[in-house]
């Protein structure tokens, strides 16, 4: 296989919505990528997708000849229970663990410390830029871990997007967090001006195409709104559940600092009500139909 990647093995767990994509960047690149997933129907959907990765049945045996094995997992939980489930015991002497999943920075940092007891550096490396940043290998990632460990990733987490090495282990969780509560902040305030524009008889189209080329624009105006909101699809790949997992993440943080954290308690109070009355599997634009009164689908 040539590639940038050539004659480098990794093994990559968790292919759900950013995994998939993520994982098929380091083949294209020409990886040997040795792929798992607890949920058979995303091993099967992968491997018909991505036909020259190996998929296998656990993380265990993801880590098989690798030199690296990247996380893409829902939650701290999760990253915890199958790192001390069997794959810090399965990992090959000097091989890295990447935890790109949006996890909890004092809990990644606490991980850390058992996998160096193991004689294993983890790195965290979240990304940002969603399901199409993730199929382009345009994503953000923002990486937090030792220089020479990362110095060593840059080649892998190249071909996945953009790497920025942040700081010290955790310091890439953190920030991730703290994106996605500028993120919820920012789709909360630009749908309620929306929403009002639109029921004051302003067209959304021209009121995107005017706040794009002014100062109330975001992420939200600039790709949510016109790609997942006005044509009504909902669909972005990102659920709202992770999303409130972030911003309850950024905000013990904020809290932490002794920074202010009333805007941020009250964005956290807006997407939980939104949970509570959404279907669990809404997408985090859904909190647009919430915010209309649409609850359910
Ligand atoms: P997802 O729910 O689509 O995928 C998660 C995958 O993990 C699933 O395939 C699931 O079966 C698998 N999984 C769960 N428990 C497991 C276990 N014990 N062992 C192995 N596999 C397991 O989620 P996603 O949207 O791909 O998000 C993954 C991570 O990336 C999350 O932390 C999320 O916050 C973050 N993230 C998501 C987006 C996005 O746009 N979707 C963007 C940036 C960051």
């Amino acid at each position: 296989m040539s590639g940038a990647l050539a004659g480098r093995t990794v093994g990559f767990v968790g292919l759900g919505n950013m995994g998939t994509p993520m994982a098929e960047r380091l083949a294209a690149a020409g990886a040997s990528v040795r792929a798992s997933d607890v949920s058979p129907a995303a091993r099967e959907a992968f491997g018909a997708e991505v036909t020259t990765a190996t998929v296998v049945a656990s993380a265990a045996e993801a880590a098989r000849g690798a030199e690296a094995v990247l996380l893409c997992l829902p939650n701290s939980d999760v990253v915890e229970a199958v790192v001390d489930g069997g794959l810090l015991d399965a990992l090959e002497p000097g091989a890295v663990l990447v935890d790109m999943s949006s996890s909890e920075p004092l809990r990644t940092r606490a991980l850390a410390e058992r996998a160096a007891s193991a004689g294993h550096t983890l790195v965290d490396a979240p990304v940002s830029g969603g399901v199409s940043g993730a199929r382009a290998g345009t994503l953000a990632v923002m990486v937090g871990g030792p220089d020479d460990t990362v110095a060593t990733l840059a080649p892998v987490l190249s071909a996945i997007g953009h790497p920025r090495h942040v700081g010290p282990t955790g310091a890439g969780h953190a920030l991730k967090a703290l994106n996605n509560l500028m993120s919820a902040a920012h789709l909360l305030a630009s749908s309620e001006a929306l929403l009002a524009g639109q029921a004051f008889g302003l067209d959304p189209e021209v009121m995107l195409e005017v706040v794009n080329a002014s100062s109330g624009r975001s992420g939200s105006t600039e790709v949510k709104w016109p790609r997942h909101v006005l044509p009504g699809s909902f669909g972005s790949g990102f659920g709202l559940g992770l999303m409130l997992k972030d911003i309850r993440i950024a905000l013990d943080l904020v809290a932490s600092t002794g920074t202010p954290s009333r805007h941020a308690a009250s964005t956290v109070a807006l997407w939980s009500e939104a949970a509570s009355a959404l279907p669990p599997d809404a997408d985090h634009t859904d909190i647009v139909r919430w915010l209309q009164g649409k609850d359910t689908r």
